[in-house]
């Protein structure tokens, strides 16, 4: 089972968001589970404080060191397996369909999301193994990365998705994006399926399909056929 640890000051972002669809079959399958961690919980501080100003002075409140260690120290100790320490960052490594593979073979993960102008460094340089971004934009906290994080990883894992070829034949799996699909009914005013999808010649549709993932290509990301 691989087990994803997340550590925020907003656990209750996190009611719903696993409790649909393919997420939350893969948890009561057992093949992930998820555990939240309030890191004010972890404060030693009055009315459970974990954030200061910034030394130096400038806008803005810094998440402290020590609420993050003793959460990450704690969660360590709970989950006797090794764990990969991830602090999600803009400044990180950035996420891709090819890197995610990285993670699958990882038995547990702790997510450290950052608020406010983000965490003390020194957190950064002594506790976190990995720095990963989910996009080249700034997002207020780590939590809807952390989430991000946690879905794509699943879908991949062994025994999550019943169908191995959707993901065989998905955007990105082959440098190519998907063709194409289409649902009932056949006609939606003047607009038709294409005729080659109902004509039962599977060869005939593997390569109306391939030809149409190039053509998808070519018009929306033609940066991927040049790789
Ligand atoms: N001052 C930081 C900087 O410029 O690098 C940004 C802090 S941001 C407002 C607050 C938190 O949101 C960060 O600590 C991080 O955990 C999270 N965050 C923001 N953008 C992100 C991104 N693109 N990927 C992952 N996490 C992000």
């Amino acid at each position: 089972m691989m087990q994803f640890s997340i550590v925020t000051i907003f656990p209750k972002m996190f009611d719903n968001i696993f409790q649909y669809g393919i997420i939350n079959r893969a948890i009561k399958n057992k093949i992930i589970s998820i555990n939240i961690f309030n890191l004010r919980n972890f404060s030693t501080m009055k009315r459970k404080k974990v954030d200061d100003k910034i030394y130096g002075g400038g806008p803005g409140m810094l998440i402290m060191f020590a609420p993050l260690f003793n959460a990450v120290t704690e969660i360590k100790k709970i989950h006797k397996k090794n764990s990969v320490v991830i602090y999600l960052s803009p400044q990180g490594k950035l996420l891709n369909h090819k890197n995610i593979q990285h993670f699958l073979n990882i038995k547990h993960l702790i997510f450290i999301c950052g608020r406010y102008q983000g965490v003390d460094e020194r957190f950064i340089r002594n506790q976190v193994d990995e720095e990963w971004s989910v996009g080249n934009y700034v997002l207020t906290g780590g939590e809807l990365p952390a989430m991000i994080f946690i879905d794509t990883i699943t879908r991949l894992l062994p025994g999550v998705l019943n169908n191995k070829n959707s993901l065989l034949n998905e955007t990105f799996s082959k440098n190519l994006l998907d063709c194409p699909h289409y649902t009932r009914p056949k006609k939606i005013n003047n607009m038709s399926v294409p005729k080659i999808l109902l004509s039962g010649n599977h060869k005939k549709i593997k390569q109306w399909r391939l030809q149409k993932s190039f053509k998808n290509t070519l018009t929306k990301k033609p940066n991927f056929i040049n790789k």
